[in-house]
């Protein structure tokens, strides 16, 4: 893929034949964050198109960022810099990787500066006394929140409902999507029509906050509050990027079946919640509802996960 080429207007919905949903009665299409750009990937494309904007508008040609070893975010910000010709910082937690991960690698390619701090400085990415020490060695960044979750992410997020009402059959679903911080979900839950509704699955432990972050984020776009959305807290599967049998052999199955590539942190849980919610004996999703799942990419960062999801593999092939 070349980083010139431009990325197609919109992202494609792809209707999948699945038995679990047809026996609920339900309609369910997979709208394709993870194919429609070439530079950029799934969700995070959105979440920095605003900020992208804004930097440029006020003049910079830096912008600095946080994320993890394997983080989306910042192979994101990597290549949208390249794309759009603006220099890009990545500081990344952990100081003991001594050979760079796919992640890391084709950052570096983009031309990312990479800065690597330790997992206790990393805990305080967000605290002002530390934001102004890293504005100090970094005085000439645009400044993102690790995630790009802040006003402007949640701003780009609200074109993804674009998105989805390009298409003939994309108006009045039921729009599910992964939620890590949430602000995405904010985002679409803000550009709705109404009559249509938004559902998470938080990929995350304990994470029952989210609620408030996402009333957060919607108070910060100066808009009434909205009744639309509900965040799944079942589903997280043991926390953030843990794996549970059932999950991968989920994932295994539905690449399987619908050729559609999934990773397992974010739009592969998803799918696996929504699966499990569809076979509770109570379910909650009338029958003929249009399930419009919002596959956010991630696909580079389930690279780090393909050791993992094999043990896991494993231990279902020789249960102990
Ligand atoms: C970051 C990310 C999410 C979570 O987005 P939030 O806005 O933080 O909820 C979901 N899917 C993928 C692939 C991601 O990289």
């Amino acid at each position: 893929m070349s980083i010139s080429e431009p990325p197609a207007r919109f992202a494609d919905l792809q209707s999948i034949d699945d038995p679990v949903f047809r026996r609920a009665g339900i309609r369910c299409s997979i709208l394709r964050l993870d194919t429609f750009s070439s530079y950029a990937n799934g969700n995070k494309f959105f979440k920095l198109k605003q900020n992208i904007l804004q930097a440029k508008a006020q003049g910079f040609t830096r912008m600095l960022s946080f994320g993890g070893a394997f983080s989306n975010h910042i192979h994101a910000l990597a290549l949208a810099g390249r794309h759009f010709g603006i220099s890009t910082v990545g500081i990344v937690r952990g100081d003991n990787l001594s050979v760079l991960n796919p992640t890391l690698t084709d950052a570096a390619a983009a031309g990312m500066e990479l800065q690597f701090i330790s997992r206790q400085d990393y805990k305080r990415r967000n605290d002002a006394d530390f934001l102004n020490y890293v504005r100090g060695q970094y005085p000439d960044c645009f400044v993102v929140p690790e995630g790009g979750s802040n006003v402007l992410g949640v701003q780009g997020c609200m074109e993804i409902i674009d998105h989805i009402h390009s298409h003939e059959v994309g108006r009045g679903g039921l729009i599910v999507v992964p939620c890590g911080t949430a602000a995405t979900l904010a985002g679409i839950a803000a550009a709705c029509d109404n009559g249509e509704k938004v559902l998470g699955f938080s990929v995350l432990k304990n994470s029952h906050y989210l609620d408030a972050e996402v009333e957060k984020f919607i108070a910060d776009l100066s808009i009434e509050s909205r009744d639309n959305w509900t965040i799944s807290h079942d589903y997280h599967c043991g926390g953030y990027a843990k794996l549970s049998t059932e999950l991968v052999s989920f994932i295994d199955k539905f690449e399987q079946q619908h050729n559609i590539p999934i990773e397992p942190v974010y739009t592969g849980k998803m799918l696996f919640g929504l699966h499990q919610m569809l076979q509770l004996p109570q379910q909650s999703i009338a029958a003929g509802t249009h399930v419009i799942a919002v596959h956010t990419g991630g696909l580079q960062g389930g690279r780090g996960m393909v050791e993992k999801m094999q043990r896991k593999r494993m231990s279902i092939a020789s249960p102990k």
